[in-house]
Parts: C-alpha cells; structure tokens; sequence
C-alpha cells in the first residue's frame, strides 16, 4: 500500500530529556510475567513531553481539548520546508509558491530544521530556531490545522508565546519534536498520520508517521 512508513516520533522513555518546564516521565513495570503471568506498565507523564501535538487549551484559557482535534486534521498530505540553516520567516513560505507546492486545509506542513541532532544535549531545549511571527502568521494564512517542528516549540522559551497563540487560536495545531524529518528530503508524495490520545488534556503524546506513496 505504502512504500514504506518513517516514524517520526521519539521514544518515550523514563528519565527521558524534557523542556525544563516540565517532569521527565516514568515508565514503570507493575506486573512481572513470571510472578503474575502477565506484564503491565504504568505511565506517569506531562503532556509535552517527547513528540507531542500542543492543542488550544495549552496557551488559551477556553481552547478546547485535544480528544475534541478533529480527526481529519490528523491525517493528510505531506508537505516539508527544508528550512535548514535559514530563517523562519515568510520567505521560506513564498518558495512553496514558487515550486507551485500547493497547501490547503487538509495538508500537514513539516519544517526541517535539524535540531533534533541535539536531542539529549542540553542545547536541545535551551538553543533552538524559532519561527518569525510572519512566518507563524502566513501558515495560519494558509489554512493548514496541522504544522510540525523538530524543534521543543515555535517560540522562546518565555511569555507571551506569540507564534503558540497565534498558530492555536487559529485551530492550527502544533506537533512538537520530532525526528529524522531529513529522510523526507526530495519525497514528493507522502501521508502524515499525528494521532494524539483520546484524552481529556490541552495536549498529548503523539506517534507520528510519514506513510510515503511514491
Ligand atoms: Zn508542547
């Protein structure tokens, strides 16, 4: 069916790095299979943490829950912005146009910066490439529901996360670090499937997919 499926998600791990505003989660065995003749786990974690989808309820006091994202954001064509060692800013949004790459609603847009080279160095959450608000803006211009980053997030690390508010209030939700986005370089024709937990959060964990057609 597909010719071949890149996971773009990080593992999620006990004692995994973590944006410093968050707890690294727990990963926990509660049943051993030789003393109980089955194995559970439990799972302590904060919502963005690993690759995770931020909805609105994040950053805006009535946003709605992430179990209420529509599916059909969820699940859609595919595009990448090889944004490595450039600017996030409005021009990088001008070449789509200009390779005649057309979004709509229903595509997911993926910016590549590379940053998650860094994961687990400390560099990873303290030094990473944010989005202009012109950039921000013309995605929400564009109409897409769905972007992801290889990044912690599309702002600085502080108040007022203007692209967060910008982007949410728009029901343009956000897929935060993910990883080996490069492997989609020169793919012209892939799915991207980002499901969250049917949860009752701002946010979740998230297994995100390319499903590569071509
Ligand atoms: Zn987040």
């Amino acid at each position: 069916m597909f010719k071949k499926i890149i996971d773009l998600s990080h593992e999620l791990t006990s004692g995994m790095p973590v944006h410093p505003f968050d707890n690294s989660p727990v990963v926990r065995k509660t049943k051993e299979f030789t003393q109980d003749h089955y194995t559970d786990h439990e799972l302590i974690t904060g919502m963005h943490v690993g690759t995770h989808i931020d909805g609105p309820l994040h950053m805006l006091e009535t946003g709605k829950n992430i179990s209420e994202l529509p599916l059909d954001y969820c699940v859609g064509r595919g595009v990448l912005i090889d944004a490595r060692n450039k600017f996030l800013d409005r021009t990088l949004l001008d070449t789509l146009n200009t390779n005649n790459i057309r979004i709509s609603h229903e595509t997911i847009v993926l910016i590549l910066t590379g940053h998650d080279k860094t994961w687990g160095t400390r560099n990873y959450f303290n030094s990473y490439p944010v989005m202009g608000k012109d950039f921000a803006q013309g995605l929400v211009d564009m109409g897409v529901h769905m972007i992801g980053l290889d990044t912690p997030s599309p702002d600085p690390m502080r108040f007022p996360f203007a692209n967060h508010k910008s982007l949410l209030s728009h029901n343009v939700f956000i897929i935060e670090n993910l990883t080996k986005l490069e492997l989609l370089v020169g793919v012209k024709n892939f799915i991207i499937v980002a499901l969250p937990l049917k949860i009752t959060t701002d946010s979740s964990p998230a297994r995100v997919i390319a499903c590569v057609r071509e």
